[in-house]
C-alpha cells in the first residue's frame, strides 16, 4: 500500500529540528514521524479554497514533496479565500504564486508543479507515485475523475467541498473504506449544479474545510488517530454543527466495489450528457453571435438573471434584469413576439430559468453560453469581470 511510511534512518538537520520542534515534542510524532513527513509525497489538485490552506499547512507541517495541480492564474475575485495568493500575483499563474509563498514558508519542502487541467489522459500520470491526493477542485466532474484516480491507484483521497456556509470533508479510497461514488453514485443534473461563481462561498469557509483536509492528510501519513475512513464530515458556519455521518463501502459501487471500471473515462461527458438529466434541452447562443444580433437591431428580450449587484458590475447593454427568484412571475409579461436570451455569470443560473421558461410553453428561448464572464471575453473586454 502506498501510504507505508518510508523508512529513514538520516537524522534531521539542525534547523529542521528547531523548525518542527513543537511536532517532536508530540510522542505520537516525534523524530521519526517527522522524518516521515519529510519523505512523504502528497499530491494536491486545486491550488484555490480549499487548496490554500492544505498547501500551507503541509508545507509548514514539512510534507517533503507537495506536488501542484492547477491551469489557472491567480484573479482579483479570488483574494477573498484562496489566501495562497496575495494582491500582487494577480494575473500570474497560481502554480508559480503557490511555489513562492511555500517556498518562503519552508525552503525544505520540494513543490511539483503541475501546470495543466487534470484529465483522464493525464491523471494517472501525474498521480501515480504519490502517498495521498487531496481534493481540492470545485466541480464534479474532476471530483469523480479525482475519485477514479485514487481507487485505480490505491492511493486515498482526502476530499473537501464547499458551497455557501456549508462544507464537507472525508476520506475515500483508503483500504476497506467506500470511495466518492459509494456516496454519490451518479452526478446530480448539470443545470442544477451551481459552483462557488455562481452560488457564493463565505471566504473563510473552504479554510475550515482545507484545514480539516490538510488534517486528515497529516494524520493519514502519520496514521495517527481516526481519519475520516467511512464517515462524511458536514459543516454548517451558520450554525456551527459539525457532524460525522456514517458511510459504507457499497459493494456495487462501479469504482471500488465491482471493480467494473478499469480505466479512467471522459468525466465531462458523465458529468454533464443528457442520460444523466432529464431535463429538457436548451439551444445555447454564442456570445459573437448574440453581439452581432443586437448590432443588426434585432428585436431580442435579453433577460439577466443574476442578483442586482451583479447587474451593477457589468451586464449586456439592452438587458434587462429579473433575478432567478423572479423569473416564474416574469413568465406572464414575456413578449412572445421575440426571442428570449437568457443569461447569468456562466451560464448554470440561466440554463435553470431556461428550463422553466420552456416548461412553461415559452418556445423560442436560449442560453448565452459561458454567461458574462465568456461574453467579456470575446466581446467585449472593457466591462469589469468578477
Ligand atoms: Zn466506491
Amino acid at each position: 500500500m502506498s501510504t507505508n511510511r518510508r523508512r529513514d534512518t538520516t537524522e534531521l538537520t539542525r534547523e529542521e529540528l528547531a523548525r518542527y520542534s513543537r511536532h517532536i515534542l508530540l510522542p505520537q510524532v516525534g523524530e521519526e514521524g517527522q522524518r516521515t513527513l519529510k519523505h512523504a509525497r502528497v499530491l494536491l489538485v486545486g491550488a484555490g479554497g480549499l487548496g490554500s490552506p492544505v498547501a500551507l499547512y503541509l508545507a509548514a507541517a514539512g510534507v517533503g514533496t507537495i506536488g501542484l495541480v492547477d491551469f489557472d492564474a491567480v484573479d482579483l475575485s479570488n483574494l477573498q479565500r484562496q489566501i495562497l495568493h496575495g494582491s500582487a500575483a494577480i494575473g500570474s499563474s497560481k502554480i508559480d504564486s503557490a511555489r513562492d509563498r511555500l517556498r518562503d514558508i519552508n525552503p525544505n519542502v520540494r513543490v511539483e508543479p503541475f501546470e495543466t487541467r487534470l484529465t483522464s489522459a493525464n491523471a494517472l500520470e501525474i498521480a501515480r507515485g504519490f502517498d495521498l491526493i487531496v481534493d481540492g477542485t470545485d466541480n464534479f466532474a474532476t471530483r469523480y475523475l479525482v475519485n477514479h484516480t485514487s481507487v485505480l491507484l490505491g492511493i486515498p483521497n482526502i476530499y473537501g467541498s464547499v458551497y455557501r456556509f456549508e462544507g464537507q470533508a472525508s476520506v475515500f479510497g483508503a483500504p476497506d473504506g467506500p470511495c466518492y461514488r459509494c456516496l454519490f453514485r451518479e452526478p446530480p443534473p448539470p443545470e442544477l449544479v451551481p459552483n462557488c461563481a455562481e452560488g457564493g462561498v463565505l471566504g473563510v469557509v473552504p479554510g475550515l474545510v482545507g484545514t480539516i483536509q490538510a488534517t486528515e492528510a497529516i494524520k493519514m501519513l502519520l496514521r495517527l488517530g481516526q481519519p475520516l475512513v467511512g464517515r462524511l464530515l458536514t459543516i454548517d458556519a451558520m450554525t456551527m454543527a459539525f457532524r460525522t455521518i456514517e458511510i459504507r463501502k457499497d459493494p456495487d459501487c462501479p469504482a471500488c466495489g465491482t471493480h467494473e471500471i478499469t480505466e479512467l473515462i471522459d468525466y465531462d461527458e458523465f458529468c454533464g450528457s443528457p442520460a444523466h438529466s432529464e431535463v429538457q434541452q436548451i439551444s445555447e447562443i454564442q456570445p459573437a453571435h448574440l453581439a452581432e444580433r443586437i448590432a443588426r437591431g434585432e428585436q431580442l428580450e435579453i433577460i439577466d438573471v443574476r442578483e442586482p449587484y451583479e447587474w451593477q458590475i457589468a451586464h449586456i447593454p439592452g438587458a434587462r434584469l429579473v433575478p432567478l427568484e423572479r423569473i416564474a412571475a416574469e413568465i406572464p409579461r414575456l413578449d412572445k413576439s421575440r426571442e428570449t436570451i437568457l443569461y447569468c455569470k456562466v451560464g448554470a443560473r440561466s440554463m435553470f430559468a431556461a428550463q422553466q421558461l420552456a416548461d412553461a410553453g415559452v418556445s423560442d428561448v436560449r442560453n448565452l453560453a459561458g454567461g458574462i464572464l465568456r461574453w467579456i471575453d470575446e466581446v467585449d473586454p472593457s466591462l469589469t469581470r468578477y
